[in-house]
């Protein structure tokens, strides 16, 4: 599902690598990027526009903080802008009444049947008895289908094939599930190929006289743009309640999920993903723009070290890095910053790679005290200028944070090494570049 798109707005941080600050220039390009990879998925333009309009204003309006680079942050904004693309929070049917009544409208091919049953296969393992109606008065095939797949997840189907009045035979099954004690009717309803006046004004009617507590739209997401289309003229004529996303298993673009909330201010409430009947999920916006970035782990870490950073003192230490000035009280900040961000091997794993190679070690917020006592054990003067620390200083840190002189020379060495390595982006990057204590 969606790996072109996941493919290309992955291609599209990549201009952001490496990039130390987040610039007028390098956020430009990378959201010029996301748009034509949004465009290319089929998004609207209009829509695509606005996104990364929003994308570029929140990027330039946020500092960095040394915890994450500017792609991480990057990839978080437009995260959060493809959730509230697709409508923020997840929303439920509606099913009050008794019986509840569902009715199913879209296309012909769109999966309106296939949907029915999977529908009523998901409310009747929620413990709802389902009564399935098959109100396609033109197909008698569909009505075939329909009670295959009653059959085959045990829930009954109504039907009057010889009737052609579809109102009537939803009123009738409303009485039929009354009697007989169903407390959910689903209503599957004739489609089109194409959007015609007589099966729009046959829906219509149903709807008016069936009443239902949900109207559904269904529309078949490998359409793309057409998708969005039909679903503004269902819309206008029928003012359904949400949308159903079918086929999300094949090869789409993307385009329609990510367009039609904000063309028809609908929300989508379910998604199909295949053709067995259990393939059926509730639509989350959050977790569906996760999947489409792919990058749900540098989300979380984002959202963390937003959580817990101090934005005064990112800035401040972002500062004395580029200065060069980074001493071993910044390191003492940095390292407690850290460990208030929770487990230490959990947040390691999020970083991208990570996961793997550390997963046998044994790391944990233990392994920073010693690390910990050895500054404590250290003057103020020697933490801001560790190259007063001789060795009998070294013998004096040791026994004062009950350490050995070997672990106090393998600090300062890599602290000397961070420095080094600090100091060499520095200069690659002419002083512009922030380090990460992360990237
Ligand atoms: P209707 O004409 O709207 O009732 O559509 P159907 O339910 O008959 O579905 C049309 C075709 O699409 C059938 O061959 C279904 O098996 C298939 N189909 C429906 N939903 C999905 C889905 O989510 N994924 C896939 N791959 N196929 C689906």
């Amino acid at each position: 599902m969606f790996e072109n798109l996941s493919y290309k707005l992955d291609k599209a941080f990549q201009t952001l690598k490496g990039k130390g600050q987040i610039t007028e220039i390098n956020v430009a390009t990378t959201a010029k990027e996301i748009r034509r990879a949004l465009i290319d998925a089929d998004v609207n333009y209009k829509v695509a526009k606005e996104v990364t309009d929003t994308i570029k204003e929140e990027a330039l309006g946020k500092d960095v903080l040394t915890t994450v680079s500017p792609g991480q942050l990057l990839i978080k904004i437009t995260n959060d802008e493809l959730t509230k693309l697709m409508g923020g929070k997840q929303e439920d049917i509606s099913l009050e009444g008794s019986p509840a009544t569902i009715l199913i409208s879209g296309l012909q091919g769109s999966g309106k049947t296939t949907f029915s049953g999977k529908l009523a296969n998901y409310l009747k393992k929620q413990g709802r008895t389902v009564l399935l109606v098959a109100c396609d008065i033109y197909r008698p095939a569909a009505i075939d289908q329909l009670k295959v797949l009653g059959e085959q997840i045990g829930v009954e189907v109504y039907s009057e094939p010889e009737n052609k009045n579809a109102e009537q035979i939803a009123e009738n099954a409303i009485k039929y599930a009354k009697d007989n004690g169903k407390s959910t009717v689903i209503v599957d309803t004739a489609g089109r190929l194409a959007v015609d006046e007589q099966m729009m004004n046959e829906i219509e009617g149903l709807k008016k006289s069936l009443d239902p507590s949900e109207t559904l739209f269904v529309v078949d997401s490998m359409t793309g743009q057409d998708a969005v289309n039909t679903a503004k003229v269902f819309n206008e004529r029928l003012d359904f309640d949400g949308v159903v996303l079918t086929k999300l298993d094949g090869d789409t673009r993307g385009g329609a999920a990510l367009s039609i909330r904000t063309v028809v201010d609908k929300p989508i409430k379910f998604i199909s993903t295949g053709e067995k009947m259990d393939a059926i999920d509730k639509f989350f916006p959050e977790r569906m723009a996760g999947r489409i970035l792919g990058m749900g782990d540098v989300v979380s870490l984002v959202e963390k070290a937003q959580q817990t950073f101090d934005q005064d003192e990112a800035q401040r230490l972002n500062k004395k890095i580029r200065k060069n000035q980074f001493d071993f009280e910044d390191f003492l900040s940095q390292l407690q910053q850290i460990k208030k961000m929770g487990n230490l091997k959990d947040l390691m794993a999020m970083i991208p790679g990570m996961g793997k190679a550390i997963k046998n070690l044994d790391i944990d917020d233990d392994s920073f005290k010693p690390i910990e006592a050895i500054i404590f054990s250290m003057t103020p003067e020697e933490r801001s200028n560790p190259d007063v620390i001789n060795g009998s200083r070294r013998q004096r840190i040791a026994t004062g944070s009950g350490t050995t002189v070997q672990e106090v020379n393998k600090l300062l060495k890599q602290f000397n090494e961070m420095k080094k390595m600090m100091k060499t982006m520095n200069k690659m990057s002419g002083n512009k570049r922030a380090m990460s204590a992360m990237n």
